[in-house]
């Protein structure tokens, strides 16, 4: 049988477009980005280009993009620079309870370490944060708040507009994990008041290992850098630039912006025959999250009564994921899931399906014979 990629959220394939934008950087050209020489020059000036189309895909200033080494670093970034930069007023942090771990571990350790008050920000059954509870938590002495555009197991997408207005009102800082929203679906930080976005390259056909914080003049001054030295984006992440790396995020942002309308409209509808089929086929199917705010790509459907790592297992090569995690042996449900309300049972028994740019409609009537066939033959082993 066909090997079928279905777990774009965790990472998606290069676009061979990034690739052709990145070859001449890779093989052919020298220079330090800081250089003055003009081989110097030919890399910051790859680099400002980059700028732009990173700038462009959420809405931000070129300026503001601080490249980073993934969305990972980007929101260390945001969430430890500005714990270290706070102001003694401004102890707290609120975060959601349904953030991915670089947000949520990050906060953890500094609650932990006595660097901030955290206060989580629960979720709604259907997987989002009502900004009324985000109201509930706010004051004058919050610092941050972060919020994800949408979420990567289930792709259900928060208020972010609405959050952030509130979060400007109360002298806040608004940070948004758009890591899963950019490229797949509009995002206009400007409009929408946040003041911290973070991207990934991987996620959009772009390369991974390479990503930006990108933020408004006022929140990055209001930051502390986690990386010390020569002081290369605006002294916000010193080292040498990751010149290629970089180009290639450009690319990616640059085509996913151009192509984000047309391809979620696709792959919303093959994601949605893959749901429908699989509701059809099978009995107690049930659908994680508000199926009517997600993103296009995404999909989380639980099959009641048959685990999901046994599923995975026997639909290979079709690839999907958990949201469960392994930590010191032992296996934990998936920390979103739970949060929404679902006994570990339930989450226990979810699968994530995740298309993108490269799904094909072969692909998905694959993809269903063979998840409707592991979980009869998981069901029946039961
Ligand atoms: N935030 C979200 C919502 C993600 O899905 C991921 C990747 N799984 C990250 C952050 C981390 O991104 P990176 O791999 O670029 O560090």
């Amino acid at each position: 049988m066909r090997e079928v990629y279905l777990d774009y959220n965790a990472s998606a394939p290069l676009d061979p477009r990034v690739f052709e934008a990145m070859a001449p950087v890779l093989a052919g050209e020298v220079g330090n980005a800081s250089s003055v020489h003009r081989f110097g020059r030919r890399q910051a000036a790859a680099v400002d280009e980059a700028r732009q189309h990173v700038a462009g895909l959420v809405g931000g200033r070129p300026a503001g993009v601080v490249f980073t080494a993934g969305a990972t670093e980007a929101n260390n970034l945001a969430l430890r620079g500005a714990a270290e930069a706070a102001p003694e007023d401004r102890p707290r942090m609120l975060v959601s309870a349904v953030e991915h771990a670089s947000v949520a571990r990050t906060a953890r350790w500094l609650s932990d370490s006595g660097v901030v008050k955290l206060d989580v920000i629960g979720v709604t059954p259907g997987g989002f944060v009502d900004p009324a509870a985000v109201e509930e938590l706010l004051g004058p002495d919050v610092l941050l708040v972060s919020v994800m555009a949408a979420n990567s197991e289930t792709g259900v997408l928060n208020p972010v507009g609405e959050i952030a207005e509130r979060v400007r009102a109360a002298g806040a800082m608004f940070h948004c994990d758009a890591t899963q929203m950019a490229g797949r679906t509009p995002f206009d930080m400007a409009a929408m008041g946040a003041d911290l976005v973070s991207v990934s390259g991987h996620k959009i056909c772009g390369p991974g290992g390479v990503g930006a914080l990108v933020g408004t003049r006022h929140a990055l001054t209001r930051l502390s850098p986690l990386i010390h030295g020569g002081g290369h984006e605006r002294g916000l992440r010193s080292g040498s630039l990751n010149v290629a790396g970089i180009a290639g995020l450009g690319a990616a942002s640059r085509i996913a912006a151009d192509e984000r309308e047309s391809e979620s409209a696709r792959v919303g509808v093959l994601r949605d025959r893959l749901v429908d089929e699989l509701d059809s086929r099978l009995a107690d199917v049930h659908q994680n999250g508000d199926a009517s705010r997600r993103l296009p790509n995404t999909a989380n459907i639980r099959f009641e009564g048959a685990d999901a790592e046994a599923v995975m297992s026997n639909m290979d090569p079709v690839a999907v994921s958990t949201g469960s995690a392994c930590s010191a042996g032992s296996i934990e449900p998936s920390g979103v899931l739970v949060a929404m309300g679902l006994s570990h049972e339930a989450a226990f028994e979810s699968v994530r399906f995740s298309l993108g740019r490269f799904t094909t409609e072969i692909e998905i009537d694959a993809a269903i014979r063979a998840v409707a066939d592991a979980v009869e033959r998981v069901r029946s082993m039961a």
